[in-house]
């Protein structure tokens, strides 16, 4: 089952496969493109088929099962390490490669990658931000690159290659990664059942440049802008008076993103009314409002539904929103009387 998460890159997998076969695996590779287009996932499948219990050369497919292929799906495999830059941090330190200051030398990824594999052929690291590599960090690391431990596999990860230290870079396979294909987009925001209409996916394949990371980032942005601020509702929805016209003013801000894609206006619009039933149904449950107010904003929950139902059914949905933002108005100003 191994590869299937692994969406573009055919050329690469090829490449990798075949040196497997013919026992020609390099110990340092370079794999350098655009962000958010794999490389990681890439490293991380090419490392589970690597130490893979159930898999020989010639398979070049990992089980998934195994307590390899289990381990290095938990991030706990013993001959699987991975650095990144730290969070907060502008540079790869030099901890990461040789230890702190007290531990120089018996502990960090150099000396993880000194040790002979504990369970089979290989011993892995996964060098990620390797751009963000320091003077320091970087001659840490070239006598390891030079004389790997047994089975040592390194890939170094960067978007830009050219600010890879020059003495790494020399010292590694390049291996380039491109933009995805539209079509490896759409499949991968589907197998990570991002929830998002066809209409916005297709948008945010369109804006990705080849990145599903950007695909994501803008559906995620997207979303965001869909949706009402709750401290906006709590205004609209105050206590003594509903305010229809604000309600209106924000619903006509966020379907303005929209004007040129019905379709994704038609989903803000649903995401307005959604908003509002959800404040409703929380301020009912919190017991926030009388009886005769719960009467009152029970029919208004109605209303939103029956919105939904007509935006569902492709009624123009200005005319529905108008229509739903005076219903509503009429139907929670007695109950402030
Ligand atoms: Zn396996």
């Amino acid at each position: 089952m191994s590869w299937q998460r692994v969406f573009g890159h055919q050329r690469q997998q090829e490449m990798f496969a075949n040196a497997v076969r013919r026992e020609r695996l390099g110990h340092a590779y370079l794999f350098a493109g655009p962000q958010g287009v794999g490389k990681k996932l890439f490293a991380l499948e090419l490392a589970q088929t690597l130490l893979c219990e159930q898999s020989d050369s010639t398979q070049f497919e990992a089980c998934g099962d195994c307590s390899g292929c289990r381990q290095v799906l938990s991030s706990t495999h013993p001959d699987l390490m991975q650095v990144s830059l730290p969070e907060g941090k502008t540079e790869l330190p030099i901890d990461l490669f040789v230890g702190a200051a007290d531990k120089r030398g018996r502990e960090g990824l150099c000396h993880e990658l000194s040790l002979s594999p504990m369970h089979g052929g290989h011993r892995i690291a996964i060098i990620d931000d390797a751009e963000k590599m320091n003077i320091a960090s970087g001659n840490s690391l070239l006598k390891t690159l030079e004389e790997p431990g047994p089975g040592a596999v390194l890939i170094l990860l960067a978007i830009d290659p050219d600010q890879v230290i020059q003495t790494i870079r020399s010292r590694c396979q390049s291996v380039f990664f491109g933009t995805l294909e539209p079509a490896d987009i759409t499949g991968i925001l589907h197998q990570q059942g991002i929830a998002a209409n066809e209409a916005l996916i297709e948008q945010a394949v369109q804006r990705s440049g080849g990145s599903v990371g950007k695909a994501i980032r803008w559906l995620q942005q997207s979303e965001e802008q869909g949706n009402i601020d709750t401290d906006v509702l709590a205004k609209i929805f105050c206590r003594g008076r509903f305010r229809a016209e604000e309600l209106a003013r924000v619903g006509e801000a966020i379907l303005g993103q929209y004007k040129s894609d019905p379709g994704s206006q038609r989903e803000a619009a649903k995401s307005i009314v959604e908003n509002c039933l959800s404040w409703l149904h929380q301020a009912i449950t919190k017991s926030e409002v009388n009886v005769i107010q719960q009467d009152a904003w029970a029919d208004a929950m109605e209303q939103c539904f029956e919105a939904i139902l007509q935006i569902d059914r492709r009624a123009t949905v200005t005319t529905v929103l108008d229509a739903f933002y005076h219903d509503l108005e009429i139907n929670l100003r007695p109950t402030w009387n």
